[in-house]
């Protein structure tokens, strides 16, 4: 049987794509990476993503959310208006990308901006659980005021913390939440994210490239694309000691429920 991979983050909605786009969806298809889950970070990139999703029906999902940094230039109200109308339009579209940044803030005193960025993710995932769509978050340095945040929800989100950057502590707050967590290229240069990463059950990650960014070795310095998913897909199964074709079929299963349901 051939290996088939699932891209679940990657922006190729953005200007960094816009003029090969079709060609690095090819190469993508030829490596085995035959689906993409699309985020927007803003308006704009969120409508492109739902573009590109009609484009390559049932092969690119796309998300829909505002960015934590765009949250100091972000109108909460009109962002939530915005958000609902696109997920009534797109049934099948994913809710994201929407998150925590504190890293960003290193340093200086940020109250009133991390009060606006948790504002703008509790719109995020409260239209998730309404609408019964999965979330893709990022969380940098968040992940006390994330799970307090998750915890006040009416009910658990169905959602991936994408890009993982916690320990393990965060790993098993993470598992009572029943949240997913994503693996990116930076597994092939962090050696504290490969320990982690090596910890986590296979039934609780997924693979990802955050492309344009992240490009995992040997290429880093290049635009990263889907296509090397494959390298991150190979350092998890080096990693954890299993072989490739159980971490693409265990993952694309995990990347199935939480993204492509829709489509059954
Ligand atoms: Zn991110
Ligand atoms: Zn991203």
């Amino acid at each position: 049987m051939r290996m088939e991979f699932i891209d679940t983050h990657c922006h190729i909605n953005f200007g960094q794509f816009r003029d090969d786009l079709s060609s690095v969806i090819t190469s993508a298809r030829k490596a085995g990476v035959r689906k993409f889950v699309v985020p927007g970070v803003d308006a704009v990139t969120s409508e492109t993503a739902v573009k590109l999703s009609q484009k390559y029906p049932g092969d690119i999902i796309p998300a829909v959310g505002f960015h934590p940094y765009e949250a100091q230039r972000t109108d909460p109200s009109g962002a939530a208006r915005h958000l609902e109308s696109m997920l009534k339009k797109c049934p099948y579209a994913a809710v994201g990308e929407c998150g925590l940044d504190y890293h960003i803030y290193k340093g200086h005193e940020a109250t009133g901006k991390k009060d606006a960025q948790k504002f703008l993710l509790e719109t995020h995932l409260r239209l998730a659980i309404r609408y019964g769509r999965t979330a893709t978050i990022h969380c940098r340095d968040a992940f006390d005021d994330l799970f307090d945040l998750i915890d006040s929800l009416p009910r658990l989100p169905k959602a991936v913390l994408h890009c993982f950057s916690g320990g393990m502590r965060q790993v098993r707050q993470a598992e009572e939440r029943k949240l997913l967590m994503g693996v990116d290229g930076n597994v092939t240069y962090s050696k504290q994210l490969a320990a982690n990463v090596r910890s986590i059950p296979l039934s609780n990650l997924l693979l990802e490239t955050d492309s344009p960014l992240l490009t995992p070795v040997p290429l880093r310095g290049r635009r990263n694309e889907p296509k090397n998913l494959r390298l991150v897909a190979r350092a998890v199964a080096a990693i954890k000691g299993v072989p490739l074709p159980e971490v693409a079929e265990i993952t694309g299963h995990n990347s199935r429920s939480m993204f492509f349901a829709y489509y059954g």
